[in-house]
């Protein structure tokens, strides 16, 4: 007999695990379903995205400023020196702590967990093919199948020489020149990774820009940046083929638009072109839900056009991150047990936590220029801040726009050190529908970064006060 339960959940990314976490909580008879070869709960964020690559993004950068810095603050230190190994098992330590926390909020919420495939074999049944095949009733099925890595044609990634982001998670030496396709969030980081325990690093992007959806300005301090600290740029530019040999690998590049090609060396190469969504063996033609062209779930608030399917996370529309899937859970269990559920993604933050950060939430000037929305500019860079002066971290700025007629904040756009922190202020105001004078009002301590934030609402209005 097959057992039966209110909402079987496929997948256990934060889309799946806090969708579990949710129907537990409002009494729910909730299962949830995870293949990972690993065994692990967590999806791609706390495996092989988010976390790891946080592991690594913060030791690596210790290892910069100790080997960089330190001798500036008067602090002495000699052999500084890389122990790559333990810095790779850091990240697993931490990558273990975190997944194993979510077998534990499992266990707490009452969730049964069940490792192996899941597919929908007919409407409210789900197959589960792992150690045992078993096959479960759902009254209400959620697929949290996430992403994967999109490939590039030509340039086959086999973990070793040709890495995924999962790949450069792990390389066991450092690459003398690592090449990255893609000069988006997850290549900028881990980019900047390698770049920081003793790689070249060069960037090839498509587009005439790096981190083309963020606001252009924050884009072109923030190139010029990662430029001071070393990283190499080829924009306009596509790889067109990878040669492999024992040692290295040879890729073909040319100009966007086409034209002259040249071959770069390189030891390691990255490809980060962006993440499709992972939907296949699933079930959903058995059961006739729709996707777009590419693969995209369609869904009506987290429903899809077949009662009693629903969809959250990567695999639907909207930025493709952690904190995205975890509110489109919360808001699609809310629906089901027949509460209101809503996400607004205009309020969406999105961070790159490089040094410095980069963190942005709204509209971009360009979105408001091309939606013909008159709106006010304020701005306030680092170098005025005072903590940032006082801790030698003064690159970046803050930008807030708003609109010319209600004050209404429409976005704000950060690029300095803590960006990801600061930006939680813009979030809340935005959420609440607050103006530009509302943070501009606001008491912040002194002395932090966060001032830069009041000072650059301040000057929406043209009364910044220290620059
Ligand atoms: C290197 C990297 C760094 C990142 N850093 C950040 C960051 O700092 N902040 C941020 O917000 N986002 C980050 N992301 C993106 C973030 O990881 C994703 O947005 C997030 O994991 C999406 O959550 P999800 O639950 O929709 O899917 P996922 O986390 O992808 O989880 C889906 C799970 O479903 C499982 N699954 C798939 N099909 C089946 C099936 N048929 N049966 C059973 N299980 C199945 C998969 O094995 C997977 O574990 C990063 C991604 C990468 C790759």
């Amino acid at each position: 007999m097959s057992e039966s339960f209110d909402v079987v959940i496929i997948g256990a990314g934060p889309g799946g695990y806090n969708a579990a976490i949710r129907a537990g909580q409002l009494g729910l008879k909730t299962a949830i379903i995870e293949k990972r070869d690993n065994k692990k709960l967590g999806g791609t964020c706390l495996n092989v995205g988010c976390i790891p690559s946080k592991a690594l993004l913060h030791a690596s950068q210790l290892y910069e400023i100790a080997e960089k810095d330190f001798a500036g603050l008067g602090i002495k230190t000699s052999g500084v020196s890389l122990d790559l190994p333990q810095m790779l098992k850091q990240k697993d330590d931490a990558v273990d702590a975190l997944t194993n926390g979510v077998e534990f909020l499992m266990k707490k919420n009452k969730v049964t967990t069940f490792l192996g495939a899941g597919e929908i074999i007919a409407p409210g049944k789900v197959r589960v093919t792992g150690e045992k095949t078993v096959e479960l009733e759902a009254k209400n099925i959620v697929i949290a199948t996430g992403s994967e890595v999109t490939p590039l044609p030509g340039v086959e990634i086999d973990e070793t020489q040709i890495v995924s982001s999962t790949g450069a998670l792990a390389l066991p030496k450092v690459p003398k020149h690592l090449v990255v396709i893609g000069g988006g969030v997850i290549g900028l980081e881990l980019g900047s990774v390698w770049r920081r325990v003793g790689a070249k690093v060069t960037v090839v992007e498509f587009l005439d820009r790096i981190l083309p959806t963020m606001d252009g300005e924050v884009s072109k301090q923030f190139q010029r940046i990662l430029k001071k600290q070393g990283v190499d740029f080829k924009l306009s530019s596509k790889v067109t083929g990878a040669k492999k040999n024992k040692s290295n690998v040879k890729l073909t590049v040319e100009p966007a638009a086409g034209g002259e090609v040249e071959t770069i060396t390189a030891d390691a190469v990255l490809v980060a072109i962006g993440r499709r969504p992972h939907t296949d063996k699933l079930g959903l033609e058995t059961v006739g839900v729709k996707t777009d062209k590419r693969g995209f779930i369609l869904t009506d608030h987290f429903k899809t056009n077949v009662d009693g399917v629903w969809a959250v996370g990567d695999c639907i529309h909207g930025p493709m991150l952690a904190h995205k899937a975890e509110d489109d859970a919360v808001a699609c269990i809310e629906l089901i047990a027949g509460k209101a559920g809503h996400v607004n993604y205009e309020t969406v933050p999105n961070v790159v936590y490089t040094y410095p950060e980069v963190a942005s939430v709204g509209k971009t000037e360009e979105q408001l220029k091309e939606e013909g929305v008159s709106y006010k500019t304020g701005k306030f860079p680092f170098m005025a801040n005072s903590r940032a002066k006082t801790n030698h971290e003064t690159d970046g700025f803050v930008k807030v726009l708003a609109d010319a007629e209600t004050d209404r904040v429409l976005g704000v756009h950060i690029v300095g050190v803590e960006a990801g922190e600061l930006i939680a202020e813009a979030v809340s105001v935005m959420e609440f529908g607050g103006a530009s004078e509302d943070i501009a009002r606001t008491c912040h301590a002194h002395p932090t970064r966060s001032e830069a934030v009041r000072q650059a609402a301040m000057a929406v209005e043209g009364w910044t006060m220290q620059a």
